[in-house]
């Protein structure tokens, strides 16, 4: 057999290698098994790699040969250590669940296992996806396969720099405020973060449940456009998902999307140099061919941050309390029943995770309640407006809009772990898209070269609820993958 070339491998060349036996399933998870026994010692993508992916290789060559095979038959993904995979491990990245199995396949599993996908393993993330860069992880950081001296992003960073390494052809992440964008951003892959209810929430771990969302993250915004479309649509088991109806095209019938821009939430100096400047070159980009581009207005928009640091923890602080050392994974004993519950919590839980179930029993608790999370529901509402707004067809609204993703290119590692609070401010571009529910998307625009390692730069794009097409179509444009 000839070496596969991974680095410029896509679903639907692969598919057509493998139905023209080409190559066979088994070769194609052994060169994706090699690759990761080669580099994932130093980046530290998986936290696991399942033994078994080779004998589900096997049974896609079987649905292959039979003339059965999907797009996505016999492809090779990684999974978010968040998402539950019956009889394997499901960490979250701590040390409470370090030894808990799932005992049921997540809907998006099911989903992906009915093609016959083989599944690499499990990827390193934040505990509990809370983070943007994995250094919260209990079992050590993710770094990023174009520097080693920098993080990944997170929360899904394991599952960025996955496909980043040519580790997996795809991979699962999960986005409640921009974990799915800006690793793909600082890794220099394709993420989308669906609308919320597209994809089914049913065997993912909750973090913030009315901001949840598990995406796929490819090299191409045509893969993740394959993987999306065979993950979403309604589920009895998340009660939260929508038909693939439920949202009124604007769209249709119209020539180019227009794409708008908040510029007002464009200055300042919290953005870096190179990253204005990649995005104003995709702009350049979008117009040579043919977009027209509209400034628009987000009034609330920098309320966004703040709102969703009180929404997110208040939501954490109430899914968090299921880990009691009784149902799932660790038990510690201490004096009594309630002592057990604080030991197990104090041994089982990071510093993040804890930090953030006290600000969220903090903003829910009497007296508090009105002050902060009544109010950061109402300007979650105010924003959502803002978007509906400036989206709205018969008022010569935009079709997309387009931001940076991150303020920044990769971090270095350690650089801002004492500083919550700058860390927080990553997700400035991301968070609306979770509190607005809308779709988005991270894909490439650049990079920067910083001490002598190119750097990767995301674009973001969000479009209309259910709009997605709409994303793929300018996405593919933007990379020129027609
Ligand atoms: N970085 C954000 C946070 O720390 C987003 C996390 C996520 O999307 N899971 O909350």
């Amino acid at each position: 057999m000839n070496k596969i070339d991974l680095s410029n491998l896509t679903i639907e060349k692969a598919h057509a290698d493998l139905v023209s036996l080409k190559y066979t399933a088994v070769e194609l998870t052994q060169a994706y098994l090699d690759e990761i026994k080669k580099k994932n010692k130093d980046i530290n993508a998986y936290l696991e790699v399942y033994d078994d992916a080779l004998v589900a290789a096997k049974l896609a060559d079987e649905k292959i040969k039979a003339g059965k095979a999907t797009l996505l038959t016999g492809i090779p993904c990684a999974i978010k250590d968040n998402i539950l995979f019956k009889g394997k491990i499901a960490s979250a990245s701590s040390k409470i669940l370090e030894k808990y199995h799932a005992t049921y396949n997540a809907t998006v599993i099911s989903k992906l296992a009915k093609e016959g996908v083989v599944f690499l393993g499990r990827t390193n993330m934040d505990e509990f996806a809370m983070g943007g860069s994995t250094e919260n992880s209990a079992f050590g950081v993710t770094k990023n396969p174009h520097d080693l001296g920098r993080v990944a992003g997170g929360s899904s960073g394991g599952s960025a720099a996955s496909v980043a390494m040519n580790g997996a052809l795809f991979s699962l992440g999960s986005d409640t405020g921009g974990s799915i964008r800006q690793p793909e951003s600082f890794c220099g892959v394709v993420g989308l973060k669906p609308t919320y209810g597209a994809v089914s929430r049913y065997g993912v771990m909750a973090m913030g449940s009315s901001l949840d969302q598990i995406g796929p993250i490819g090299k191409t915004v045509r893969d993740c456009e394959i993987v999306f479309s065979t993950i979403s649509g309604k589920d009895i088991k998340d009660s939260t998902t929508i038909d693939e109806n439920t949202y009124t095209r604007q769209r249709i019938g119209k020539s180019k999307p227009i794409i708008g821009v908040p510029k007002h939430f464009l200055t300042g100096d919290g953005i870096n140099k190179s990253v204005l400047e990649a995005f104003n070159k995709s702009l350049e980009s979008f117009k040579q061919k043919g977009y027209e581009i509209k400034e628009i207005k987000l009034p609330n928009i920098s309320y966004a941050l703040m709102a969703y640091y009180i929404i997110m923890p208040a939501e954490v602080s109430s899914n968090m309390a299921r880990f009691d050392g009784v149902k799932y994974g660790m038990h510690v004993s201490g004096k009594d029943g309630i002592d057990d519950y604080f030991e197990t919590r104090r041994a089982g839980l990071g510093r993040e995770v804890i930090r953030r179930i006290l600000l969220g029993t903090y903003v829910l608790s009497s007296g508090y309640y009105d002050a902060y999370y009544n109010r950061a529901n109402a300007v979650r509402k105010m924003i959502t407006d803002d978007f509906l707004k400036a989206f709205d067809s018969s008022r010569g609204g935009v079709d997309i809009i387009a931001t940076p993703t991150a303020p920044s290119p990769a971090f270095k590692i350690g650089e801002k772990t004492n500083d919550p609070v700058t860390m927080y401010l990553e997700d400035i571009f991301t968070v609306t898209a979770n509190l607005t529910g809308l779709p988005a998307i991270s894909i490439p625009c650049g990079a920067t070269a910083v001490d002598g390692k190119d750097l990767p730069i995301g674009l973001q794009l969000t479009a209309r609820h259910g709009d997605e097409a709409t994303l793929f179509e300018v996405g593919k444009e933007f990379l020129g993958e027609n």
